[in-house]
């Protein structure tokens, strides 16, 4: 079967419509996204040369409220990605409770190869080029490669625009600029509450081994907070490779020294490792928190862990699900374990709209429990209708989801 990031988010759509028992034409209105724009931008580089960028923005679905989330700035970005990604926000924001519907963006662009200018200029160029933008109709937040600071720069950007401040109008944004605290760290955080929830039902220890794909602002963090509650993190890479310690990496240690070189290649005491290797090797979790489609029928057969926790946006397709399945490996899927940002952003907007700032404990102590009970609603409804987590997790969104597109008369 495909890779396709698009297709694997189909395929979860059609199974989990018929465990639901959605209406076909509800299936058929999701199966495409409301609207899709592909645009150019030419820019004027540091050398007073053009460089034209591909760019990209989908609504996906707005049955439940104002589009909002990621921008990805990569070099091979396509616009089913954008489509599939926009496509998992609308489940997430149903999964978590949350009233918007799906958005995501971006450029196709590496970053690194930018100047600090550059990257401010097309970072603003976007924004201006968007058709559609606002807190009542679409609010982009950051995603890979994009950060606080083009957060920032863009909500700079659109205030210019409109004349007037809206910090509801961008997420993910610096809280010095009316961002919420925490939200940089909102989905490794998010995901560390969910994996100990399902160690916890899954009766594993908490001194369990991991092995983490993408050392990122996802990885990175939920390496870190696992590491400190005693878990053993043998395997870490990024994407210029891995690195394997059976006694377990010293997390600290590491994100220092990858800090102070750009990569985690070459940690002293640790042994190289390709980013597949690292997928294969013995631990008990298996977190992929780098990018999609990285667990297929070509190797999901060598995995050895016995819970994959999907913090990286459809890792495993829907092949390599049925032979994790076969195994015997419980997979918490994107849309709950992930959800932990489009969480914290919908507190940042309600921040942003009301003007009232929450401090770090707050947003934590409120995203835990809104993540918890998406987590064990999921594993309630995967009780109930006798299948995995994520159907489970589907198909309670697509019940809400139904409920809306019905009610708003669209079908
Ligand atoms: P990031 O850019 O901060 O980090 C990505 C990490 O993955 C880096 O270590 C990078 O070197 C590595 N990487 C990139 N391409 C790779 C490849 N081909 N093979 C192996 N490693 C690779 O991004 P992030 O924000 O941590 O996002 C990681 C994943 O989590 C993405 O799939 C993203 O869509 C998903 N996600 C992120 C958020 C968020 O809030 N940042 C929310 C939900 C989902």
């Amino acid at each position: 079967m495909s890779s396709n990031p698009f297709v694997t988010a189909l395929n979860s759509l059609y199974v989990a419509g018929e465990i639901a028992g959605t209406d076909p034409d509800v299936v058929k209105l999701l199966s495409q996204p409301k609207l899709v724009m592909e645009f150019t931008i030419p820019l004027k580089m540091d050398d007073g040369k053009v460089r034209i960028f591909n760019a990209f923005r989908v609504h996906y679905n707005d049955a439940q409220g104002p589009v909002k989330d990621g921008t990805r700035f990569v070099p091979n970005l396509d616009v089913d990605t954008v489509k599939a990604l926009g496509f998992w926000m609308t489940i997430k924001h149903a999964v978590a409770g949350i009233p918007a519907g799906g958005g995501k963006g971006g450029i196709r662009v590496n970053p690194a190869e930018l100047s600090e200018w550059e990257l401010e200029r097309l970072t603003r160029a976007y924004i201006r080029s968007l058709p559609l933008k606002g807190a009542w109709i679409d609010v982009p937040g950051a995603d890979i490669g994009t950060n606080a600071k083009t957060q920032a720069w863009m909500l700079d950007e659109y205030e210019q625009i409109v004349g007037y401040h809206s910090p509801a109008a961008i997420n993910d944004k610096p809280h010095e600029v009316n961002g919420t605290v925490g939200s940089m760290e909102a989905t490794g955080t998010g995901a560390f509450y969910v994996t100990m929830e399902a160690v916890k039902d899954l009766g594993m220890a908490n001194d369990a081994s991991v092995a983490i794909q993408g050392f990122g602002t996802v990885g990175g963090v939920i390496a870190k907070l696992l590491y400190n509650e005693g878990f053993k993190i043998v395997a870490v890479s990024d994407i210029t490779g891995g690195v394997y310690a059976q006694n377990g990496l010293d997390i600290e240690k590491l994100q220092k020294y990858s800090g102070e070189t750009g990569s985690v290649v070459g940690f002293p005491g640790s042994e190289p490792i390709t980013n597949e290797e690292l997928l294969e090797v013995k631990c008990d979790i298996l977190i992929p928190a780098a990018v999609q489609s990285v667990i297929t029928d070509k190797n999901a057969g060598n995995i050895q862990a016995k819970l994959v926790m999907e913090c990286a946006n459809g890792p495993v397709t829907p092949d390599g699900e049925k032979i994790l399945e076969e195994k015997g490996i419980t997979i918490v899927p994107d849309v709950v374990t992930n959800c932990g940002s489009a969480i914290v952003c919908s507190f940042e907007r309600i921040q942003g709209l009301t003007d009232n700032y929450w401090d770090l404990d707050t947003v934590l102590s409120r995203l835990n429990e809104r993540i918890i009970k998406a987590y064990k609603k999921t594993v309630n409804t995967a009780a109930e209708k006798n299948t995995s987590l994520r159907n489970a997790a589907w198909v309670n969104a697509l019940n809400k989801l139904s409920k809306a597109i019905k009610m708003r008369g669209w079908v």
